[in-house]
C-alpha cells in the first residue's frame, strides 16, 4: 500500500502519515517523488489490517489517495510509480528518451589501460566509463582486480575523460570505499541476491547497476531490486545480463532480450542490458547491442578493451576501440527506427 499525498501537503501532514503507520508497527518510507510525495509501507501488511489502515489514511489531512499495488514487489511496480523512473549519473540520464552506451574494460589493469579506454569510450560516443577493481571470477587462480588501486585509476580516467563512472562493489564493507572513487555501484550477477550487500548499497544515495543473476527470474531480480528501494534508494538502474546458456559451444549465456519489454512493462526502472556477457563473443556483441535497443532498452554496457588479446579478464568479449566506434554509428540508426536517439557524453567541462 502507498499513500499518495497532495501536491502541496505541508511537511507536517507528511509527518502526520508516517506517524500513524508507524503506530500500527509497521515501518513508513517517505518516496519523494516529482510532484507528489509518496508515502510507501516497507512491512507487510496482515490482510485484516488492509483495509481499516486504507480507511483511517484517506481521511488525514493532505492525503491524495491510496494506491493498492497488487505486485509482491512494492515499490519497483509500475502500479505504485506509473511513469518511467529517470536516474541520473553526473550528467547521464537512465530512464529517458535518449539511450546510455556505458562501455570499457572488464577490468582496470593499469594505469594506460584505463586511460585509454576512457579516451576510446569517450572518442566513439559512449557516456559512462565501465572497469572492474573487484572481479568476482569464477576461479581464484584468475586475475582478482586491483581492488582499491583500481578504483583510484578508475577515478582518475573519469575525471581525465569527463564520462562518470560504473564498477563492481562485492562486500558490504567495501561499499562507502567504493562509492567515495565511483559514480555508480555496480552489482554483479553472482551478487544479485547477496542481501546484505542490497541492503547496504540501499543505504547510500548512490546509484545503483543491478545486475540480473544468471539463473534468476525476472520476479527475483524485482525482489533484488526491492530490497534496495526499500532500504531508501531510489536510485536504480537494471541490467539484463544473460541468462544460464542452453547452447554454451556458442554462447557464454542466453541474452534474455524477452525480459527487456516485460520489464519495462512491470516496473518504472530503466533497464539496460549487457551483452558482452549475454553472448560472450566480441564478434556478435554488436548484433545483440542493435537488438536490445530494438527491443526498448534505455542503454547498454560493453567490454571494450585497447587490446583485447592481451586483457586480463573477458578478451574474448571485449571490442576494439575501431569496432566500438563502428558499432555507435550502427545503434544511432537503430535507435532513430524506434523513436530514441544515443544520449551524448557530458561535457568535458562538467566533470571537472
Ligand atoms: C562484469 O561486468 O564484468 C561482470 C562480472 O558481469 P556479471 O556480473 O554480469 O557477470
Ligand atoms: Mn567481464
Amino acid at each position: 500500500m502507498i499513500v499518495l499525498m497532495q501536491k502541496d501537503a505541508a511537511p507536517a501532514e507528511i509527518e502526520a502519515v508516517i506517524a500513524a503507520i508507524e503506530a500500527r508497527g509497521l515501518r513508513a518510507l517517505n518516496l519523494p517523488g516529482g510532484e507528489h510525495v509518496a508515502i510507501g509501507i516497507a512491512s507487510s501488511i496482515p490482510p485484516d489490517l488492509r483495509e481499516p489502515l486504507a480507511s483511517s489514511l484517506e481521511l488525514l489531512a493532505g492525503v491524495d489517495h491510496i494506491v493498492h499495488v497488487s505486485r509482491p514487489y512494492k515499490l519497483a511496480s509500475r502500479e505504485f510509480r506509473r511513469a518511467s523512473t529517470v536516474v541520473e549519473v553526473g550528467g547521464v540520464r537512465f530512464g529517458d528518451a535518449a539511450c546510455v552506451v556505458i562501455a570499457g574494460p572488464c577490468a582496470v589493469e593499469s594505469r594506460q589501460q584505463i586511460l585509454e579506454s576512457a579516451a576510446a569510450v569517450r572518442a566513439g560516443g559512449g557516456c559512462m566509463l565501465r572497469g572492474g577493481a573487484y572481479k568476482p571470477r569464477t576461479s581464484p587462480y584468475s586475475f582478482q582486480g586491483l581492488h582499491e588501486e583500481g578504483l583510484a585509476l578508475l577515478q582518475e580516467a573519469g575525471r581525465e575523460s569527463g564520462l562518470p563512472t560504473v564498477t563492481e562493489v562485492v562486500d558490504p564493507h567495501d561499499v562507502e570505499t567504493v562509492a567515495s572513487r565511483a559514480d555508480m555501484l555496480q552489482i554483479g550477477a553472482r551478487n544479485m541476491q547477496n542481501y546484505p550487500l542490497l541492503i547496504a548499497v540501499g543505504r547510500t544515495s548512490h546509484p545503483v547497476l543491478l545486475k540480473r543473476g544468471p539463473s534468476a527470474t525476472i520476479d527475483e531480480l524485482l525482489f533484488a531490486a526491492e530490497y534496495i528501494l526499500n532500504q531508501g534508494n531510489q536510485r536504480v538502474v537494471l541490467c539484463e545480463r544473460g541468462v544460464h546458456p542452453l547452447d554454451r559451444a556458442y554462447t557464454r549465456n542466453t541474452l534474455d532480450l524477452n525480459a527487456v519489454p516485460v520489464l519495462k512493462e512491470i516496473t518504472h526502472l530503466p533497464v539496460i542490458v549487457d551483452p558482452s556477457h549475454g553472448i560472450g563473443h566480441a564478434r556478435h556483441v554488436p548484433a545483440m547491442s542493435r537488438a536490445a535497443l530494438a527491443a526498448g532498452a534505455d542503454g547498454l554496457i560493453v567490454e571494450m578493451h585497447p587490446r583485447p588479446r592481451e586483457a586480463l579478464s573477458d578478451g574474448q568479449q571485449s571490442l576494439t576501440p575501431q569496432q566500438f566506434a563502428e558499432m555507435m554509428e550502427s545503434l544511432r540508426a537503430v535507435a532513430g527506427a524506434v523513436g530514441r536517439s544515443i544520449a551524448r557524453p557530458p561535457e568535458p567541462a562538467s566533470a571537472a
